[in-house]
Parts: structure tokens; sequence; C-alpha cells
């Protein structure tokens, strides 16, 4: 990097936070997407790691002066190269800003600073047995404000939805380096656009987010893991609707596919519970009384033997429901070596058995097995492209489109939780019409005129 821009940088933060010394700048040139759809990331970059909004402001100013782009690193958990720098640019990375700024709990809100890991927030709950924070995507290693940066989701949006419902306020570094507070304490505010809205999911494309207050929820006290085990999977998924209509929110609504869970659980050094049929759904409960909690398992297990389960089981420990979702989180990890691409459509759930008939049938067209994991409480199934010993089989493209389209067909989308980044950027005009894509590009332009933030993502 051009040693006048290392220079300047020091100025604003310090000697000692950056570096752009390839050896140590290494793992913040690219993220988790899966190796063989990895974007190129460019070498000529410079890390810098500051402390403040203040210091940030300092760099954008001077980025939009000489034109240069900024990429905000979170965690690097993310899983479309949305964090990777395609040119030479200056990585931001908010790790320094890692505090808790307030507990609020009259409020049921905690603030903290953006670079707070998933694992610091939870620790920090932990330390009382009232409030907690419902969003998890896999990874702790993600930041909150990488989290909100790519609207996460992960296992439990059935009953609490996604991080976009919890936030309530941010402290935002706009490109152009104003400092802006969106949002507040409120539970009504409808002043104005929700600036807001749009910063949740810009993917760094629209501000550096330095302070996130997120909405807290009173704990119950019972918990449950159901995992109920099926011979097919439009069984499987015909249950879903039939138990949402009776009233029923589970905290999460899982699928897996059998060989998955045993694969997964076999990597971890356990075994999955179920050995009846081929696939299961898992179910994590909540209630207030542990009556509450039985009668709906009972409720549940009810329905899905009208649908022709086969077996059902109920972890009651917090060791045994760690267990199990310690394997469901890991679902995707032994076999990650194997996998080209796990794409993350969703559907309408009504939608999912028709979509997985859709999807078999495909498998069956380019012979090749699609294994599936997903929130199928959300739509959200993960499909895998495996890969043709250790390369991109040569059908990927033609394959992971037609995959799309049968996603888009049933009013689905391309990415329900991962985010658009650099790999699925170029498939924006498969979901929407050119005219919405200029209304986005307005937007980015409006805030960001000299496009320095995280170009290559969602939009130009
Ligand atoms: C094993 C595994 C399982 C996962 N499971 C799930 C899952 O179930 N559900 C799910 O939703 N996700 C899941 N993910 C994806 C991942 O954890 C999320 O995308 C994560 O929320 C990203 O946070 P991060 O801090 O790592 O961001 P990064 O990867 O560092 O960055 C992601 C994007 O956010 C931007 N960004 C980061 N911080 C800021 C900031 N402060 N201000 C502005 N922009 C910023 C970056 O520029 C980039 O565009 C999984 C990942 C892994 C590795």
């Amino acid at each position: 990097m051009n040693s006048q821009i290392v220079e300047n940088l020091r100025k604003i933060t310090g000697a000692d936070w950056v570096t752009d010394d390839l050896s140590q700048m290494q793992s913040y040139l690219q993220d988790e997407t899966e190796a063989l759809i990895r974007v190129e990331s460019s070498k000529d970059c410079v890390v810098v790691k500051p402390s403040s909004p203040e210091e940030i402001s300092k760099i954008l100013t001077y980025a939009n002066e000489i034109m240069i782009p900024v990429i905000a690193r979170g965690g690097g958990t993310g899983v479309c190269g949305a964090a990777v720098p395609i040119k030479p640019s200056i990585i931001l990375s908010l790790e320094r800003l890692n505090k808790i700024v307030e507990f609020d709990k009259k409020n049921l809100m905690i603030t903290v600073e953006s670079g707070v890991t998933l694992a610091n927030l939870l620790e920090e709950l932990n330390k009382q047995d009232k409030l907690f924070f419902p969003i998890h995507p896999g990874d702790e290693g993600a930041q909150i404000g990488g989290m909100v940066a790519v609207n996460a989701g992960g296992t439990k949006a059935v009953k609490h939805g996604i991080m976009r419902n919890h936030v309530k306020a941010l402290e935002v570094v706009l490109p152009t380096g104003e400092i802006a507070t969106l949002g507040g304490k409120l539970i009504k505010n409808n002043m104005g656009y929700d600036l807001l809205q749009m910063m949740i999911g810009s993917e760094g494309t629209l501000g550096v987010i330095t302070k996130v207050t997120l909405k807290l929820y009173a704990k119950n006290k019972y918990t449950g893991t159901l995992i109920v085990s099926f011979d097919s999977r439009r069984d499987a998924c015909d249950c879903v609707p039939k138990i949402l209509q009776e009233g029923i929110t589970p905290l999460a609504i899982e699928y897996m596919d059998r060989p998955i869970s045993e694969k997964a659980a076999e990597h971890l050094g356990t075994k999955w519970p179920a050995t009846k049929g081929s696939v299961d759904l898992m179910l994590m409960l909540d209630a207030k009384t542990e009556d509450e909690l039985y009668d709906t398992s009972e409720q549940i297990v009810g329905i899905c033997e009208e649908h022709n389960a086969v077996d059902s089981i109920i972890a009651e420990t917090s060791k045994d429901q760690k267990e199990i979702l310690a394997i469901r989180s890991n679902a995707y990890t032994p076999f990650k070596d194997h996998v080209a691409d796990g794409l993350d459509m969703a559907v309408p759930p009504s939608a999912v058995p028709d979509f997985f008939d859709d999807i078999s049938a495909l498998s069956e067209k380019y012979h090749t097995e699609i294994p599936a994991v997903g929130h199928i409480g959300d739509g959200n199934i993960h499909n895998f492209i495996l890969s043709d010993n250790g390369k991109l089989p040569s059908y990927y493209e033609e394959f992971k489109q037609e995959m799309y389209k049968i996603a888009l067909k049933y009013g689905g989308t391309i990415t329900a939780e991962h985010g658009t980044g650099k790999t699925r950027k170029e498939y924006m005009p498969l979901q929407f019409t050119k005219r919405e894509i200029q209304i986005m590009e307005g937007i980015k332009k409006a805030f960001d005129p000299n496009g320095i933030l995280n170009p290559g993502t969602i939009v130009d």
C-alpha cells in the first residue's frame, strides 16, 4: 500500500493500529465463503483498527479525499464474500470497539459497540437469568455490527424473527464522515424515512456501524428440544404449517437430512439421538411451566404422527439440548471440504414441500446428491452443491441458476440470511427488475457519492 496512505492512517489511530504487512493482514482478506467460490482479494491493502467513531469519521473523510475503497470488517464469519476487498482498500476493522455500553433492564434493551462479538454479548447476558437475545447465527465470532450489516437470521426466527426485528438504534459513521444516530429506545417512531432499517442488511455499503441498541426478551424458564423422525421429506414438511396453525410457535423448527446429522454428530465425537426414519425435524421449545412444555410437546408429536412420523425424542436437560444444537450448528462442518457452494434460498413456508420435490428432480437430472439442512419454519433451506473431486463441477453455474429459478418461481429469494455480498451480486437481475436495481443504485449514491464503501457488493 502507498506509504503516504499508511502514514496518514497512523496519524489518525496511532502507529500500533495500522499494518500493510501481508502476513499480518492475511486473516482480514477473506471470509468463510466456500473456498471454490471465493472472490479474489486484493493484496494491496492496509488494515486499520480505530478505537472510536471519531477516528472512523476521520478515516472515511480521508478516504473520500483520496477516493480509496473502505471495507468495514467484523468477525469475518460472513459467507458471501461481502467483507473481501476486491480492489486496493483500507480494511477498517471494528475489533477495538468492543465495549458493552449500557444494559438497560428497565427498557429490556442493551447497547453495545459494534465490535462486540456474539460470544461476548451472550457472556454478558448470562450473568443474569431474566433477559435474553434470540438471534444466533452459527458462529459466535460474528460481531454485533456484522450481524446488523448482514441482517443475520439463524435458528430462532420462527418465534423471534431476524436481526432487523430487534435493532432499536444505531450509531453509524456515514461514508462522507458524518456521525449519525438512527432510531432510539422507542416502540413507535414514524418520523421521516426509516434510515435505520435501510442500514440493516446493507453489508457495509451505506455506512460503518459503531454502536447498536438491541431489544431483549424475558426468558422462559423451561426449554426442551424435540426431534421427530420421518421416512419422507414431504411428510416432515407438511407438519410445519399444521403445528403453526394450532397456535404453537416453537423457537425453532429445523429440518435435517439424517446423513448430515449423523456426520455432524460423529465429527463432534457424539451420536445423533434418532435412529428410525431418514429425515428429522428438530423443534426448540420454551414455556413458562414444565406442564406447558410437556403439553406442547405432546401436541406436536400428535400432529407429526398424523403425518406418518416414525419416532420422537425429547431432550430436556440443558446438556442434551446444547449437544443437539451444537450438532445442528455444525451440520455443515464435516463436509465443508466437499461443498462447492452452500445455497441459502427461501420460499414461503407452505411452498417448501414443492420446492424440495423440484430440487429432488434436479438432483436426478444432474446425477448428483443435493444434501439439505434448513430453517424449515422460516422456509429457508440450505442446499449444498457438492464439489467434483475438489473442483467446481462442470455444470455448477447452470445447476445453481436452475435452483435459484425454482426458489423464485415459488415467490422466494436467492438469499434469505447470508446476504448478496460479492458472490451473489451478479444474480440481482434474476430477482429484481431493472427499475428496482436502479432505485437501489440511487440509494447507494445518496449515501456514498464517491462509492468508497465496499465496492462490488450488492450494487455499484
Ligand atoms: C459456521 C457458520 C454458520 C453460520 N450460520 C448462520 C446462520 O444460521 N444464519 C445466518 O444468518 N448467518 C450464518 N452465518 C453467517 C455469519 O455468521 C453472518 O453473516 C455474520 O452475521 C456476519 O458477521 P461478521 O461480524 O462476521 O461480519 P463480516 O463477515 O466481517 O462482514 C459481513 C459484512 O458486514 C459488513 N460489516 C461488518 N461489520 C460492520 C460494521 N460495523 N459496519 C458496517 N458494515 C459492517 C462487512 O463489510 C461485510 O459486508 C454462519 C457462518 C458460519 C461460518
